[in-house]
């Protein structure tokens, strides 16, 4: 008895003499390891001739900087417009677009000119970590996503020396997806215990694989749609409801008379008229030459964006363009490997917003930016604001990871278990429900989208109340108007009545 009574106590005061011992050698004890919050595009500016008389932001672009280059071919433009010179008009547009954007482009091997910098790019700096402070990782995303893998590598180590911790969680947001996508490609998952992408184009969007294959048009229905998705998400101050309810039923009414029709003949003309001399002399010698933009482009895309921008055929810029189509391509096996070996996995993007008005492929459901198929890895979606069609409806035989709504149906998206999708909610656009579901995606021992009663995996963002909601059924303006009466939701349920009734209005 007392050999055992002896052997406790050496094993107790073993224990006590390894306390020391496990803070001496700077680990941390908290149980929570810190978070790297990887930002979105323009998560850092871009600048001129930083630190001189002459600096200029380029972007995010300075509104005054944009204003003085337009104040430059104003005149070229109203005369060109008066005299019906197209290629006036088209020197004119190209003038502006170089002078504005021009110095963003890189060079055939992909790297930025010597005096545009990135002047505050972040590095790690105290050990303050929890579920409420993140690290920021901000990059210039123009560049080849491989860089900022990079970057993000020797980050990651130091965070983990300051902070004593072995993991990190990483939360990406928009093409911070990108660059995660680029370093799991290089250096994998390991040391990483929490993978969380919010709206990210990991296979990335059509917007920019439309735009590199010149398929830009203007169209009445989705420029309509697109205000009116954007209008509860307007900042507007005390009037709020009462602003937006208004600009809601002047985009109706305009739609109804046709100003936007007109409006929108008008943009595809000046398109047809101009478009293929502006996109040879200003887009793609400037947005081609980005590494940053084309891996943004979809797979489907790929081959024809290439042709239509003149990608050169071999260089540094061809090389990393094509580098990434490796992270592309395998980064949903390489997130469901690392599901696997219990890395915590939240993918979560917005459904039901109408996209971008530019392009032709404006019935994909999306955020506003990215297409909710994209983001998701692979969910069957309706068009936007449709339900999936009757046909598919009846042939499937599990329906588990079918929207209530009968809008997304997500057993074929990479990874089922672990993604989410938020009903009207916009790109990116912050929202405290949400941040709820990603402190709960980092605390809980079991990550999936039925581990957590409040958050099933289809949710409907509500802005003003600032939260989401399980989806329950299909939209219905009746519906949103009695659980939550606006002036807003008024005037979505008085047109919806008025469009019911007049087809074509
Ligand atoms: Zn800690």
């Amino acid at each position: 008895m007392k050999k055992i009574i002896s052997l406790i106590l050496c094993a107790v005061l073993l224990c006590c003499m390894a306390l020391p011992a496990f803070a001496a050698d700077g680990k941390c004890g908290c149980g929570f390891s810190p978070i790297i919050y990887v930002g979105a595009l323009g998560c850092t500016p871009i600048v001129r001739d930083a630190g001189t008389e002459n600096e200029q932001m380029l972007w995010k672009i300075d509104t005054d900087f944009l204003l003085s280059n337009l104040k430059e071919v104003l005149p070229q433009i109203s005369k060109a417009l008066l005299t019906r010179n197209t290629q006036q008009l088209g020197d004119a547009l190209v003038a502006f677009i170089n002078a504005s954007f021009g110095d963003l482009a890189l060079d055939s091997e992909g790297r930025s000119k010597e005096n545009v910098t990135t002047p505050e790019l972040s590095v790690p700096r105290g050990s303050n970590h929890g579920p409420d402070s993140d690290y920021y990782f901000n990059y210039d995303f123009r560049l080849d996503p491989f860089e900022h893998a990079d970057r993000l590598h020797a980050f990651i180590a130091q965070v983990k020396a300051l902070t004593g911790h072995d993991s990190v969680k990483l939360k990406c947001s928009s093409m911070g997806g990108v660059v995660l996508s680029a370093y799991l490609e290089k250096y994998g998952y390991d040391g990483i215990d929490v993978i969380i992408c919010r709206c990210s184009p990991l296979h990335g969007t059509a917007v920019a694989g439309e735009a590199f294959c010149g398929k830009v048009e203007l169209n009445s229905t989705s420029l309509t749609r697109y205000g009116e998705d954007a209008i509860p998400f307007l900042e507007t101050g005390a009037a709020d409801d009462f602003l937006e309810g208004t600009l809601y039923a002047l985009l109706d009414v305009l739609k109804g008379a046709g100003v936007i029709d007109g409006l929108c003949a008008l943009g595809d003309k000046l398109i047809r008229d101009v478009g293929d001399q502006v996109y040879q002399e200003a887009l793609i010698p400037i947005f081609g030459s980005l590494p940053g933009i084309w891996s943004f482009v979809p797979e489907e895309y790929f081959e024809e964006a290439v042709g239509f921008m003149h990608l050169p055929s071999s260089g540094g810029l061809h090389d990393k363009v094509f580098a990434y189509r490796n992270a592309m391509a395998n980064i949903g096996d390489t997130l469901k490997a690392a599901a696997r070996d219990g890395v915590k996995i939240c993918l979560i993007c917005g459904y039901n917003v109408q996209r971008t008005p530019l392009v032709t492929l404006w019935k994909s459901t999306s955020d506003g930016t990215v297409d909710t198929k994209y983001a998701s890895l692979g969910a069957t979606c309706g068009n936007v604001k449709e339900p999936l069609d009757d046909a598919y409806l009846c042939s499937l035989d599990n329906r588990t990871y079918l929207s209530p709504d009968h809008m997304i149906d997500a057993s074929t998206c990479a990874l089922p278990e672990c993604t989410w999708f938020v009903r009207d909610w916009l790109h990116c656009n912050g929202n405290a429900g949400i941040d709820a579901l990603f402190n709960l995606v980092m605390t809980s021992d079991e990550v999936n989208v039925h581990a957590f009663a409040d958050f099933p995996q289809f949710l409907e963002a509500d802005d003003d109340a600032d939260t989401v909601y399980p989806v329950t059924g299909a939209p219905d303006a009746f519906e949103r108007l009695k659980n939550h009466p606006s002036w807003l939701n008024f005037i979505r349920f008085l047109f919806s009545i008025i469009k019911s009734v007049f087809k074509n209005f």
